[in-house]
């Protein structure tokens, strides 16, 4: 009944029944910080970045960690603290990497729609490299550098036209995506960029999508930048850096991605000898990253047998953590506490959320009754930084864990500062 190993996540495990993320008792520390409560470990996140730095050994590479898929000021810290720079999607992101000590020349900047307010913040703040999307982008990026007195770094992200094979909301690299530029429209992009007076090319790069699983995809994307990379330079327009995106997916159902290092291997392999293998390479993983360094924790409030489901409510929400409801995703549900031998019931795990849409995982054999504690697994990515206050559902605390320690990072957010902004109307 209880899988074993937990999968893909190797920093958690059960000591005499009992849930430990590395040395801390899953259920002490819901008891110290209630439910909902977001676990992570900062082991599991260290392993997660050495296999890429294993994999880069001896290479010029920037690793900028795809912050969106959990930017609490202390995992960002972390990354930090290890050399890391940072993919961002939007100003607050931004904002987030300086208040965490990150550094703003390591940052690049993603997206489609990024504002002149943006622009402007970031060039201010001189990050790295801006990954352009769209010629108009282009062009209203030059604008706003040059009437700052700058020139901008810009690298064009590229629409390799591949398919990642992975759920549709989360694939980024087809034609039918609203992401990058068309591979056929790329060099005269390029072309276009090096005569705007704000624009300094400094680079070449693509995402093709998220929780990829197969090696095919990105040897595919890297023939077709390699082959941009020889026609861009033919024209005369120089690229420093090939960015390679993120997009390695996790085990959370019996998945098998590549390792990182054994991918990388193989991606520098086919960079060799294609005569690139001295470039500066920049990647953006997000996922790999964290994702299976954390869990949510969650108690169940009542079990509501029914005639074609039976339904095991908990204290943690769709808006907590929004995977399952937003592209049916798996995560593993396991008790904090294992009752050896007891049968247990199938159940659906669903929310208090007022939407038929609120569940975390559908047909789950468990063996509890109410006030038992249950952990959500592979938490870490795209999970609280994805949370609402939907139904006025303050944001859960978060801790991080070292060892035998853990360090609260994020308070449980108040219901007053869900309405401090709004005001009644007078008279
Ligand atoms: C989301 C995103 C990433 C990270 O993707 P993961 O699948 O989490 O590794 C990297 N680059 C860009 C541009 C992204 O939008």
């Amino acid at each position: 009944m209880i899988p074993s190993p937990l999968p893909g996540q190797p920093q958690l495990h059960y000591r005499d029944q009992s849930l430990y993320l590395e040395d801390c008792h899953l259920t002490d520390l819901a008891r110290k910080h209630g439910t909902p409560l977001y676990v992570y470990s900062k082991g599991a996140m260290l392993d997660a970045l050495a296999a890429y730095q294993r994999g880069f050994a001896g290479r010029r590479v920037q690793i900028c960690y795809a912050m969106k898929a959990n930017s609490s000021l202390a995992v960002l810290q972390l990354f930090a603290r290890q050399g890391c720079g940072f993919d961002i999607v939007s100003g607050g992101e931004l904002e987030r990497v300086l208040a965490a000590g990150g550094d703003p020349a390591k940052v690049i900047f993603s997206g489609v729609g990024k504002t002149r307010a943006e622009m402007h913040q970031a060039l201010q703040a001189g990050i790295g490299c801006f990954n352009v999307e769209s010629e108009a982008e282009l062009e209203v990026l030059s604008n706003v550098a040059a009437s700052m007195g700058l020139r901008a770094p810009v690298s064009i992200r590229v629409n390799p036209n591949v398919d990642a094979k992975t759920h549709p909301y989360i694939s980024t690299g087809l034609k039918g995506n609203k992401f990058g530029i068309a591979h056929e429209h790329t060099l005269a992009t390029y072309q276009r960029a090096a005569q705007l007076p704000g624009l300094r090319v400094v680079g070449i790069d693509c995402h093709i999508g998220s929780q990829i699983t197969e090696e095919t995809p990105f040897m595919d994307a890297l023939e077709r930048m390699l082959d941009l990379v020889a026609a861009i330079e033919a024209a005369g327009i120089a690229i420093h850096h090939i960015d390679f995106g993120g997009g390695l997916g996790i085990n959370y159902n019996g998945d098998t991605p590549p390792a990182a290092d054994a991918l990388w291997a193989k991606l520098l392999a086919r960079l060799d000898a294609r005569g690139y293998g001295d470039r500066q390479l920049m990647i953006e993983p997000g996922r790999s990253l964290v994702g299976n360094a954390g869990v949510c924790l969650t108690e169940v409030l009542y079990l509501k047998p029914g005639e074609q489901k039976n339904f095991c409510v908990v204290d943690a929400a769709m808006n907590d953590l929004p995977r399952p409801a937003m592209y049916q995703a798996y995560h593993a549900i396991v008790p904090l506490h294992q009752q050896p031998g007891a049968e247990g019931t199938l159940y659906d795990v669903v929310g208090p959320v007022c939407e038929s849409g609120d569940w975390l995982g559908r047909d789950r054999q468990l063996a509890v009754a109410p006030g038992d504690q249950l952990a959500v697994l592979s938490a870490g990515a795209y999970c609280s930084a994805m949370g609402s206050t939907y139904n006025s559902r303050p944001r859960p605390a978060e801790v991080l864990v070292d060892g035998a320690r853990a360090h609260l990072i994020r308070a449980r957010e108040g219901v007053v500062e869900l309405f401090r902004n709004e005001r009644l109307v007078g008279g």
